[in-house]
């Protein structure tokens, strides 16, 4: 029921009590750590007493993180299950509250602000949000089996009965959903339908298979087909319990998928964690759009005569721009070659980092391309995979989806979007010095705090800032590559402009169209999944053009601080060194 960001749950970390590793020779900007008596006390209180409370308050979000104490588990949505998430929160505040703040490390100050805003950000979605009222599909058990079974080390028999012991429970688990949705949205309740229906896939096909492989008696075995059949059952019922009520949507019983102004504004505040508000955020996104335009108009009329002097440039500026781009996407790499396209570029991009001095890299952690597994199927392109907060000798590779699966046609349009010049984009935001490099930046103060709470806005707005920063220093610089810099920084903008929109001014689906397609050249196969995803999540959208705003800002205010002695490597090293925080609570610490 939480927002997890793929990249923070990412971060490896060692408790405390395993930072016996050799540290490390760089040259990085360290941050000072004196350990003063808070410090002591605060880390004592995180690493002993909180995080084995959040887990046992949260066992499923426990089993999904690697750690599996409470795999036997399940929790009940019911009403109790809220009084206790609130009781936590009090509890966590009650202890943040006897901490000395301006006694602890930087790197304690910006995990405390976590905390504090993890117990409000609780109150938000128990007592005002309350998804569970209108979203049929939280109540998903899928993760609760899944995270037992896959990515555990423990052996056969011991999983099979934590399974057990949660599928006991799921008949309770849907007797609990039925009872709390109110008014559910018609995509939640589509997405719902469509997930449970899904989950039968254990029964026939995870299930039978594990039981024949194990070493449980008799006994135990009896059980768990007893708790198995009950389980399905509940499933089933739940199922055919959103298919009739999906049939008695007609008319105005149906919840609006949009949250509306007040309730954005608010989601926002918590999940983004922004020094200003989302109106303010959406102007300056409104103004982006516009430079953005200008911008490729110019290199549009620039370009006309290179590579379409035989064609009149259309009257219309966005036609002209998108004509451009068209002519440009052919510039791209065979379909058989793109993996090994994106393998021969990060060396380039290590070798321009260093020759600029953009910021140290570690030779002694290079990234690993691969293939992306069978299991990620579905998971198009490049994406970062790292490992799990208590899985900290895991590999984190560069997962690149091979196009082979794809129709010539699909192949085609992939590859035109991900054309020569967008390619390079994309791996500085995934790979370096992007997702990958934060990373490892944020390991080197290890907090788990941060792995967990660690700030969505923050994590994509450093990977979304680098792609313009590259470009500002030089790499790969032309006209062609700014068109195609500002293509997809049009999309980030437009992501967040889509996103308020819908939700907060009830734009329909035809404007959003227009806004995607029109205004931000994207292909409407691409426009419409946005959509979709937009129907179904609220402010995540949000946080790449938020957080890249934020730190494009605090860079410029280090600037003007710092004026001769302001210095590009040092401005990036220090900021990564505090780790996934929200970019207020770092310039806090940045510009004091
Ligand atoms: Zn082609
Ligand atoms: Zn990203």
């Amino acid at each position: 029921m939480r927002n997890l960001f793929p990249f923070a749950i990412g971060a490896a970390i060692c408790l405390s009590a395993c930072q016996n590793k050799p540290t490390e020779t760089t040259t990085t900007t360290t941050i000072t750590t004196t350990v003063s008596e808070a410090d002591k006390a605060f880390n004592d209180w995180k690493d002993n007493v909180f995080m084995d409370s959040l887990w046992a308050n949260n066992p499923t979000w426990a089993s999904s993180q690697g750690y599996h104490k409470y795999d036997a588990v399940l929790p009940i949505p019911d009403e109790e299950n809220v009084k206790s998430q609130l009781a936590f929160a009090d509890w966590t505040e009650a202890k943040l509250k006897s901490i000395n703040y301006d006694q602890l490390s930087d790197v304690n100050k910006t995990d405390y602000k976590l905390l504090e805003n993890s117990v409000a950000s609780t109150r938000f979605y128990e007592n005002i949000f309350r998804e569970r009222d209108w979203n049929p599909a939280i109540f998903n058990v899928g993760d609760a089996l899944d995270y037992v079974i896959n990515n555990n080390p423990a052996p056969l028999d011991e999983k099979l009965k934590n399974i057990s012991s949660r599928l006991a429970s799921v008949p309770a688990f849907y007797e609990a959903a039925k009872k709390d949705i109110r008014q559910p949205t018609r995509e939640h309740t589509k997405l719902a339908i469509m997930q449970t229906d899904g989950l039968l896939y254990f029964f026939t096909d995870v299930f039978p298979d594990s039981l024949k492989a194990s070493g449980l008696s008799a006994a135990d075995k009896k059980a768990f087909e007893d708790n198995a059949t009950a389980a399905k059952k509940a499933i089933q019922g739940y199922a055919t319990w959103l298919k009739e009520l999906q049939k008695g949507f007609n008319g105005e019983n149906a919840r609006s998928f949009a949250i509306g102004k007040e309730l954005y504004g608010k989601k926002f505040n918590y999940d983004i964690q922004c020094g200003i508000s989302a109106d303010q955020m959406y102007q300056k996104a409104l103004d982006r759009k516009a430079v953005l335009h200008s911008d490729m108009y110019a290199l549009t009329t620039q370009l006309w005569p290179k590579y379409l002097k035989d064609k009149p440039m259309p009257k219309d500026t966005l036609a002209a721009i998108r004509a451009m781009i068209d002519k440009l996407s052919e510039k791209h790499c065979k379909r058989d070659s793109f993996m090994a396209t994106i393998e021969r570029q990060l060396p380039e991009l290590v070798a321009f980092i260093n020759e600029k001095k953009l910021i140290t890299l570690d030779p002694t952690k290079p990234l690993k391309v691969r293939k992306t597994p069978e299991y990620m199927a579905g998971v198009a392109g490049a994406s970062i995979n790292s490992p799990g907060p208590y899985d900290k000798d895991g590999n984190t590779y560069y997962n690149v989806t091979p196009l082979t699966n794809y129709t010539p046609e699909k192949a085609e349009s992939y590859l035109r979007e991900y054309n020569d010049y967008v390619l390079q984009i994309l791996n500085i935001h995934e790979a370096i010095p992007g997702h990958y490099v934060q990373l490892i930046y944020s390991n080197r103060n290890p907090s788990m705090i941060k792995t967990i709470f660690g700030n969505g806005a923050m994590i994509e707005g450093w990977a979304c800032y680098v792609e313009r920063m590259m470009i500002e220093a030089g790499y790969h610089q032309s006209p062609e590559m700014q068109l195609f810099y500002d293509k997809w920084n049009l999309r980030e903008v437009c992501n967040f402009l889509l996103d308020y929109n819908i939700h907060a001014n009830n734009w329909s689906k035809d404007q959003v169209m227009d806004l995607l397609v029109k205004e931000g050249f994207q292909q409407s196969a691409e426009a419409e999944e946005k959509y979709k995803r937009a129907t179904l999540s609220q402010v995540q959208l949000a946080s790449y053009f938020s957080g890249q705003t934020e730190i494009f800002e605090l860079r410029d205010e280090m600037k003007k601080k710092l004026g001769d002695k302001f210095d590009l490597k040092a401005f990036h090293e220090q900021f990564l060194s505090y780790g996934s925080a929200p970019v207020k609570e770092i310039r806090a610490l940045m510009v004091k």
